[in-house]
């Protein structure tokens, strides 16, 4: 079993970790959050006072971060861990950032003599719970391999997207649909309950219609629908609002670069910046079927 040093235990990272200490790892834990650490070291992690002192000693490195600048912050940056880390040190990081901010963060670890790939996830605090993520995972297949038994104990599916970079990629395509699905879904559904449908018995008929998708079958955004899912309670936990205005804005940028279309894409980043401005920024990305209510 490994030393493992994991940094960013949020909404992801924490259940990510968990499932690292049951399949028998040694974790040494850091998070700005004392109340984050709090809650590993209690389940038999230790908790390191800063990233430097978490990556000393370990065999291998995992973050899960919100966004580019807090990875290229903590590995790159004036106080950047590179240089702190073992040479032969295998880095997974985890967090959904920019293809050329994971690319950039790849060569530099290189650089240092480590073996680094980008392995961002979809499956929701759920499937981080459950042990179920899907890894889509940019670098050497090498390091992949090396990887697989640690991204195994906290998933099902692994993919290989391509070189550095590529799983960002594969990511934010799939999260612009997800944001796409996800508004859509809640526009159906406040559609129906303004013109008398129970939401419930509308998710059930839409579920077994063509209007299936994620959103509407395991996500459900109308409260009262579904147990277990952030929109039954207030809309805490999950996948923040801001997040998938990231997520949005990292689509857009990719858009420009590749000068592609995504007119679907560019309306949901809108609708969840208006969301995110009028307070909603920490909910779950499913309060967007706040601004998409029915009409009372
Ligand atoms: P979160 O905001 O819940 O957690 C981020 C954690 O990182 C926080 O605990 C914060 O204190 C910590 N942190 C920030 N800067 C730090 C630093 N310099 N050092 C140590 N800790 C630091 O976010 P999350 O929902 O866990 O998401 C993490 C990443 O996973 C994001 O890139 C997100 O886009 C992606 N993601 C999230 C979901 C989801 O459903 N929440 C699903 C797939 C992917």
């Amino acid at each position: 079993m490994s030393h493992i040093a994991f940094i960013g235990l949020g909404n992801m990272g924490a259940p990510m970790a968990l499932n690292l200490i049951k399949a028998g790892h040694q974790l040494t834990v850091f998070d700005l959050s004392q109340q984050a650490l709090a809650k590993l070291t209690e389940a038999g992690a230790t908790a390191a006072a800063d990233a430097k002192s978490a990556v000393k000693d370990a065999a291998i490195v995992v973050s899960m971060l919100p966004a580019s600048a807090h990875v290229e912050a903590l590995y790159t940056g004036e106080q950047g861990i590179l240089p702190h880390i073992k040479k032969g040190t295998l880095v997974i990081d985890c967090s959904t950032i920019a293809p050329e901010s994971a690319r950039k963060v790849a060569r530099a670890a290189k650089e240092a003599g480590l073996n680094m790939i980008d392995a961002p996830v979809s499956g929701g605090t759920a499937g981080a719970a459950a042990g179920t993520l899907t890894f889509i995972v940019g670098g050497d297949t090498a390091i992949l391999e090396e990887a697989r038994p640690i991204l195994s104990a906290m998933g099902k599916n692994i993919f290989h997207a391509g070189d550095s970079g590529a799983g960002q990629i594969a990511k934010i395509c799939n999260n612009m649909l997800l944001g796409i699905l996800m508004a859509g879904t809640a526009e159906a559904l406040a559609l129906g309950v303004a013109n008398g449908l129970d939401p419930k018995v509308l998710s059930d008929i839409m579920s077994k219609s063509s209007g299936r998708n994620w959103a509407l079958e395991l996500y459900n955004p109308f409260p009262g629908v579904m147990d277990n899912v952030p929109a039954s309670r207030g809309y805490s936990g999950g996948f923040g609002v801001d997040l998938m205005l990231k997520d949005l804005g990292l689509a857009a940028e990719a858009a420009l670069f590749a000068r592609s279309a995504i007119p679907l894409g560019e309306l949901a980043r809108n609708l969840y910046s208006l969301h995110s401005k009028g307070g909603s920024g920490a909910l779950d990305f499913s309060s967007i079927q706040q601004l998409l209510a029915p009409a009372k």
